[in-house]
């Protein structure tokens, strides 16, 4: 019998100078899963734990070439998309997308502000991340002030989750998972394919480190969906996983928001 292959996850994401989140925290989450990591850099950030202080995107057709090249030779199981950034990247990223085979899991973050509240995502680019990467993702993992982004809505209190999600899928993902890490009850929220409704209970851990959470958890689904889960209880494993990465989150390190700690 042939030996069973690693399961590979691509994540097409920025990097963070800092180590803390995007592609450095996503290669980490993909280790602790024990699948093999590879990644598009799609841009670059100039960031501490402090602050973010310059961005620059890579060229369209270099980010295209990461895809195919990795696709190519390791294949690729699931496909993580985090700080895509601009909407030039994010036609690139369509583009790359297009390479993919047919029902290659994809998970969306839908980054747009950091933690110590630096902008992510170019105002002009919200249209090009609903309208072009929300219908070909499997699963978009907004947390609440992403998804009331994405649906073009202010807060409200209270806010009704699951209405939420069933907003944020009418723009055309498969799933949708409402994490819940910064809320009281830190309970996800996930709405299937088929219109049912999961809840996922989690522990907030007010004195953890953060920085990288979300990205972390994105990455951790895409790496238990490569693995064979299903969606549900991938975003069991995500939610537990982030959890612990955040109550062990080293505050010992930088000046500001400390990272996560997954390993
Ligand atoms: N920098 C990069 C490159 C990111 O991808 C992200 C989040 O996805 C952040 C910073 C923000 O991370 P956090 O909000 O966890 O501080």
């Amino acid at each position: 019998m042939a030996a069973r292959r690693t399961p590979v996850c691509l994540t097409i994401a920025t990097s963070d100078s800092g180590g803390g989140a995007g592609i450095q925290a996503d290669l980490k989450a993909f280790a602790a899963s024990g699948v093999q990591g590879t990644s598009a850099i799609v841009g670059l950030t100039a960031q501490s734990t402090v602050a973010v202080t310059r961005i620059e995107q890579v060229s369209p057709a270099m980010i295209v070439e990461q895809v195919r090249v990795v696709l190519e030779d390791l294949g690729v199981d699931a496909v993580k998309i985090g700080m895509v950034g601009t909407r030039e990247t994010i036609e690139a990223v369509a583009t790359a997308l297009d390479l993919l085979p047919d029902g290659t899991p994809v998970v969306l973050d839908p980054v747009m502000v950091a933690e110590s509240g630096a902008r992510l995502l170019a105002a002009d680019a919200h249209d090009a991340l609903v309208g072009r990467l929300l219908p070909r993702t499997t699963v978009v993992t907004p947390n609440l002030p992403e998804a009331l982004a994405l649906v073009g809505r202010a807060a409200a209190d209270p806010i009704d989750v699951s209405a939420l999600a069933e907003e944020v899928a009418a723009l055309g993902p498969d799933a949708v998972l409402v994490t819940g890490g910064h809320r009281e009850t830190a309970e996800d929220v996930l709405r299937l394919e088929d219109g049912s409704l999961v809840r996922l209970p989690g522990v907030r851990h007010p004195d953890g480190a953060a920085h990288g959470s979300g990205c972390t958890h994105s990455s951790t689904l895409a790496a238990q969906l490569a693995l064979g889960l299903p969606l549900a209880e991938a975003a069991r494993v995500a939610r537990a996983v982030a959890g612990e990465a955040v109550r062990n989150g080293r505050r010992d390190v930088g000046a500001g928001a400390g990272p996560v700690d997954v390993l």
